[in-house]
């Protein structure tokens, strides 16, 4: 790293660190039984100690390089940019990296942390699976215990991503209860944690949950900008006009954005899940009809009802399918340097034909909500603008998915 960037991630600690509660301004927090507490407050010690820990950090890089496949390619994507015939669309390609999505650099950064801290047993909650796979691919590399949670219906939806967890020597467990998705998955990790504490780290997969989650897994995928910077600058020979990426808890989107936070000039979207549309229950466009409540350990925009009960979510992406929002979104939403966009399931299908035709690059369906408000804003600026679109994971988990939505269709 250069000069120039440590400096300017000296001030953007100072920008937006959490106060010492763990909140960003009115959002995020610690909400938790007095049982984890103590736990949290222990990782947060051993987090920020590994943190200022040169020799962690050149670890942590070493196995981002040699693991996982770092940097990145900053990818021109030319002719989904003469489609548009506006703006420059740049895909930052994080569906690159080994086991296909960005969720690697938080799952590398926190079995490390894992080990320092002496724990044998990591335990994780998942969605579209990405994640279960990520943490199910460090632990057999680091010979870690693995346990991940997993909705017993994302388990039909991506079974093939239970088998990678299972093969990489992870035991699965389903979730029956609820709507056997990702907020029971997360349940159930947690009353995991609370009876293995001693033994046990959760590696939690998003930039969600209590303090000092949502802030060490952001550090964790900083790397994404930081990248971004270097190779846009290369590039182009200046720093880009719009940022895009897709939002669940929110982990790949601040990852590409904290870096260029400062800039004040630069436009970032964050897209959320539209759904069949922004009505009750089909959607999971949080900041379209949210409101502020408290989930899992954090305070937060949520979609609930008048009792405060939270309603039912609905996405074509498993992994955007959730009913609360990274804190830290909420914060830079308020504060007016976040915008936020939603795109449909309809958009969303007929975009990931259309990389996929024009690029060669089969996305992720969570990944293809960024590109559908990229491809919007390509074609609404001029061609000297320059966009980057992350593209935060690769669309094999979803083909056959995607095959069954498109023959009901025809
Ligand atoms: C999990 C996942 C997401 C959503 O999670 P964030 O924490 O919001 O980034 C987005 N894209 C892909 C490919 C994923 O696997």
């Amino acid at each position: 790293m250069s000069t120039a960037s440590a400096d300017t991630t000296a001030s953007l600690d100072r920008f937006s660190q959490p106060d010492s509660a763990g909140h960003f301004g009115s959002y995020g927090g610690v909400y938790v039984p007095e049982t984890l507490m103590t736990a949290l407050q222990d990782l947060e010690k051993a987090y920020l100690e590994a943190k200022a820990d040169p020799e962690f950090q050149a670890e942590f890089q070493h196995h981002l390089k040699e693991f996982a496949g770092r940097p990145t390619e900053l990818y021109y994507a030319e002719r989904l940019t003469e489609h548009c015939g506006g703006a420059k669309i740049y895909l930052k390609r994080e569906d690159l990296l080994h086991t296909g999505a960005h969720k690697i650099n938080n799952a590398i950064g926190q079995a490390l942390l894992a080990r320092r801290m002496g724990k044998k047993r990591v335990i994780a909650e998942t969605g579209a699976g990405q994640h279960g796979v990520a943490t199910a691919a460090v632990c057999a590399k680091f010979g870690l215990e693995c346990v991940v949670y997993m909705g017993a219906h994302d388990m039909e939806r991506q079974a093939l991503n239970v088998f990678r967890m299972r093969l990489m020597g992870a035991e699965v467990r389903g979730v029956e209860a609820g709507q056997k998705t990702l907020k029971e998955a997360i349940n159930e990790a947690m009353r995991d944690w609370v009876t293995n504490v001693r033994s046990t780290h959760y590696i939690l997969g998003t930039a969600y949950g209590s303090h000092p989650y949502p802030m060490m897994v952001r550090d964790f995928h900083r790397v994404i900008g930081l990248e971004a910077k270097e190779q846009i600058l290369a590039r182009e020979k200046r720093l880009p006009d719009e940022l895009v990426a897709c939002v669940g808890g929110g982990s790949n989107a601040i990852g590409l954005f904290f870096e260029f936070l400062e800039n004040a000039e630069i436009k970032m979207t964050g897209v959320e899940a539209g759904g069949l549309g922004i009505k009750r229950g089909e959607h999971a466009a949080r900041f379209e009809g949210g409101r502020l409540g408290v989930l899992q350990g954090c305070k937060t925009y949520i979609l609930q009802d008048g009792d405060g009960q939270i309603e039912l979510t609905h996405s074509v992406s498993a992994g955007l399918d959730y009913a609360a929002v990274g804190p830290e979104h909420a914060f830079y939403r308020e504060r007016g340097r976040i915008q936020f966009a939603y795109a449909t399931d309809d958009e969303v299908l007929e975009a990931f034909q259309l990389c996929s035709r024009l690029e060669g690059i089969i996305p992720a369906l969570e990944s293809t909500h960024a590109l559908v408000h990229g491809i919007k804003r390509a074609k609404a600026l001029a061609k000297d603008k320059v966009i980057i679109v992350n593209l935060s994971g690769r669309g094999d988990k979803d083909v056959q998915q995607v095959a069954k939505l498109l023959g009901a269709q025809a």
